[in-house]
């Protein structure tokens, strides 16, 4: 086990500090055209593609950072520059874990490759769970997928809804009902590989924030994969139903909800993103008090102002303090007792809605215009309680989890 320090160490510091650069010189620049276009930045992504930040082996770096502070770092950097051309360099990623989370090493060896692409030909994956009628309640979802024996095909049909990159990636990860008398232990996820007939994209969603990242439906019609994009395979998927099936048939006891400990470990990253996007607005709004004057002082020099920067930069620190708590239980194997990643995506994600706020106080009426980034920071900040778990949720895994009830 890593011995806890609050202090990055020198590896850990030039990585922040060559993010931080690219965020700066690359993404914040961008920031305000690929908001006002709402189209995913392509050369923005090929850029990242080129310096490495785009690739997998870049983020599997990060991940298996013993102190567990890579991914997390990461993506404050990232999202610091800007919240959707950051969600368009790592959505990929939800895809790719979805990938090494449940597939054997020759579906993660074949997939993770095309969902990147290469330097000259950038590629995108979209991870595709969510559905019109299966928000926060994911056991009511209704895409099939039904196996065809006599061809080992899996044939999928449904609508998907809300997913980043859908329609426009190169591999989509569907996750699907299998056996619908089993709740949510009864879904598996499939690969769609590039060009799979059956597969489109439906309505293209114009958003509040973030508009630089693409969010489509995604339609499923007699979509047919071989079965070899069962991820983890047929026998493994067997045995999973046949335990669930006989513990349904018992009444037995609940086991703990695998994904459940997943979510643990991979809400923290969403944290970090509202910390990065949190902070930045934090930033902006520091320096205008700093220089800009009224009744002949700066506006700092009102306790009014200085008091709200002190509880912004307060609530910042604290929000990347419970990140990086969750983060350094998850790579050490610590059990989430009181579901901390839960409770770092939700103190991370409100006050990244509530600190961008306040920065749009602080710089007044130009916070309220396009001129000043503060406005779509704002606008950006208000996925963070939506995605990934809403704050409801969050809360609802928090208090059950404390309560020692069972979460669905
Ligand atoms: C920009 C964007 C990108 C996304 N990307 C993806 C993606 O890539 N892949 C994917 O699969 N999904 C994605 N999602 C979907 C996202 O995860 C869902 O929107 C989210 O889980 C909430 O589901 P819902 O929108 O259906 O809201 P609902 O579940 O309908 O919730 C509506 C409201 O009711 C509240 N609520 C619901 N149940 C309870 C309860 N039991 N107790 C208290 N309150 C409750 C919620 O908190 C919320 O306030 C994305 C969404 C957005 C907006």
């Amino acid at each position: 086990m890593a011995e806890f320090t609050m202090e990055l160490n020198d590896e850990q510091k030039e990585v922040r500090d060559w993010l931080h650069g690219f965020a700066a010189d690359v993404i914040r620049p961008a920031a305000a055209e690929w908001d006002e276009r709402e189209e995913t930045p392509w050369p923005i992504i090929q850029e990242a593609a080129k310096v490495g930040i785009y690739s997998l082996d870049f983020y599997a770096q990060q991940y298996f950072d013993p102190t567990g502070l890579g991914i997390p770092m990461a993506m404050e950097e990232l999202f610091w520059g800007d919240a959707g051309i950051a969600l368009s360099i790592v959505g990929t990623g939800l895809a790719a874990v979805g990938v090494l989370a449940n597939g054997t090493e020759e579906q993660i060896g074949t997939w993770i490759p095309q969902m990147y692409g290469d330097v000259n030909d950038v590629k995108v994956a979209a991870f595709c769970s969510s559905e019109p009628d299966a928000g926060s309640d994911v056991a009511s979802m209704r895409t099939r997928a039904v196996y065809d024996e006599a061809k080992d095909e899996w044939v999928l049909n449904g609508t998907k809804t809300w997913a980043t990159n859908g329609g426009i990636a190169n591999v989509h990860v569907v996750v699907a009902v299998v056996d619908s008398e089993l709740g949510s232990k009864g879904h598996a996820s499939f690969i769609v590989p590039p060009n799979t007939p059956g597969l489109s994209q439906g309505q293209k969603f114009q958003k509040h924030g973030i508009r630089a990242s693409h969010t489509a439906e995604v339609v499923l019609e007699d979509v047919r994969v071989p079965g070899s994009c069962l991820l983890g395979g047929k026998e493994k998927l067997d045995e999973r139903l046949a335990r669930a099936r006989e513990r349904a048939k018992s009444g037995g006891e609940r086991v703990k909800n695998a994904a459940m400990a997943t979510f643990e470990a991979s809400r923290p990253a969403v944290g970090a993103m509202a910390v990065g996007t949190a902070r930045a607005a934090y930033e902006e709004a520091l320096e205008y008090a700093k220089t800009r004057t009224q009744f002949g002082r700066p506006i700092i020099d009102n306790q009014g102002v200085a008091f709200q920067l002190a509880d912004m930069r307060t609530s910042v620190d604290a929000a990347r303090l419970l990140v990086w708590r969750a983060s350094w239980m998850a790579v050490n194997g610590k059990q989430f007792t009181a579901a901390e990643g839960s409770m770092s995506k939700l103190f991370a994600s409100e006050t990244a809605k509530k600190v961008t706020a306040q920065a749009i106080q602080i710089l007044g009426g130009n916070g309220y215009t396009r001129e000043y980034p503060v406005e779509r920071m704002h606008r950006d900040a208000a996925i963070y309680t939506i995605f990934e778990g809403t704050s409801e949720i969050q809360r609802l895994v928090i208090a059950r989890t404390l309560a020692g009830m069972p979460i669905r």
